[in-house]
């Protein structure tokens, strides 16, 4: 099994592949409700950085409503549903402009990407914003990631953008998530009210010890809903996922031209939660341990071989498929001999699979009448037994 233990947090982001970095609306709008463009211009000169050494990037990027307040007149502490949902309508656009504005000096494009909590929770949904985040970052650009918050209400929502970062770091087989706020990591207790408070600067463990640290460590600026206790939250969702998180100041000083992950690269104050093993690893224990399998897909010699080698299950293989599954659901693949040989997340339902027996993958949309993916499981999706 691939483990990450006695790793350092600064080995793992050298090596990371995927990284993605969230930031916090109190980090990027200034307290008049207009936008810091010299704190997102630093902040894109890190994230340039990152892609010259070969990694991909993602950003979740809260500071929509806090905008939009702005650019709406909407100076009341506390707004209403319907005013908080106007708020992010006319926010996220000016967020996104000064996020297009900082990345096209660079010349790398930036796409946005708005998702709900069924983008992440519903399997079938999931495959979905997956296929399409994965594009974005293949192609060179940076995904700009934030709730849609204009159509998301208190009881389907996830609330804060440490949450969300950390599903879309599972989502996507992150190495890394960078959570860049106003406080430079883990505390035994708050250290704005605690003088004895000792910082914690890494985490292997989850205990409820480290649980009980999650006071509400937030800065008092107003902005923002995520406090330590999120932030913990996130890195437990992430290290399940295999990915390793850190804590970090967005703001490393007084400047807000220096760039926070620079700074913690020199040294910089921050907390690592390192999870014990790879994304990889963690998501093949996801297939074989919380995945049920609705249904059998049997395959030919040819296909079974292709497993083997890492490649995706083509409609082309299957000979048979047995069991009533959608698309999203857990199915176990079975060799010429009847014997199980992978397990995987299924892009079709159990109806349209049948009807693709054996064919090609050009002939998909004439048989179901839609553009469906070419792999009836993608080797993402899959793992061998
Ligand atoms: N999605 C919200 C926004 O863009 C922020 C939520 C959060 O900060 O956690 O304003």
């Amino acid at each position: 099994m691939d483990t990450l233990e006695n790793t350092n947090g600064l080995d793992l982001l050298s090596k990371a592949k995927r990284v993605i970095i969230k930031l916090g609306s109190a980090l990027l709008i200034n307290e008049d409700g207009k936008v810091n463009a010299t704190r997102i211009h630093a902040i894109s000169r890190d994230v340039v950085k990152l892609i010259t050494e070969g990694k991909q990037v993602a950003l979740v990027s809260s500071g929509a409503v806090a905008l939009g307040r702005d650019a709406l007149g909407l100076s009341s502490k506390s707004l209403k549903l319907e005013e908080k949902q106007a708020a992010a309508a006319a926010g996220q656009l000016r967020l996104m402009r000064a996020w297009q504005d900082a990345f096209q000096e660079h010349n790398i494009p930036v796409a946005q990407a708005l998702l709900t909590i069924d983008d992440t929770e519903t399997r079938r949904r999931w495959l979905n914003a997956r296929a399409t985040l994965n594009t974005l970052l293949e192609a060179g650009a940076v995904p700009i990631v934030n709730e849609n918050d204009t159509v998301a209400t208190e009881e389907i929502r996830y609330g804060d953008n440490d949450r969300l970062a950390a599903r879309v770091s599972q989502m996507i087989g992150a190495d890394v998530l960078v959570l860049l706020s106003d406080i430079d990591g883990l505390y035994t207790a708050d250290p704005r009210f605690n003088d004895q408070a000792k910082h914690i600067p890494v985490v292997t463990s989850l205990s409820a010890d480290i649980l009980a640290m999650g006071g509400d460590a937030n800065a008092d600026s107003g902005v923002g809903s995520g406090g330590m206790a999120t932030k913990l939250e996130a890195a437990r969702i992430a290290m399940t996922a295999g990915c390793a998180t850190l804590i970090a100041r967005g703001d490393p000083t007084d400047n807000p031209t220096d760039q926070p992950i620079e700074a913690i690269l020199n040294g910089g104050r921050s907390t690592w939660f390192i999870p014990p093993v790879t994304p990889e690893t963690a998501r093949k224990q996801w297939l074989l341990g919380a995945i049920k399998p609705s249904g059998k897909i049997y395959v030919d010699e040819g296909a079974a071989i292709a497993l083997s080698k890492h490649k995706s299950l083509l409609h082309a293989g299957v000979t048979k498929v047995s069991g009533q599954f959608s698309r999203g659901d857990g199915v176990e693949i079975l060799g010429p001999d009847n014997k199980p040989i992978a397990r995987g997340i299924c892009a079709y339902s159990s109806d349209d699979a049948l009807k693709l027996i054996g064919c090609k993958s050009s002939e998909i949309e004439s048989i179901v009448g839609f553009k469906g993916r070419p792999a009836l499981i993608h080797i993402d999706d899959m793992v061998t037994i």
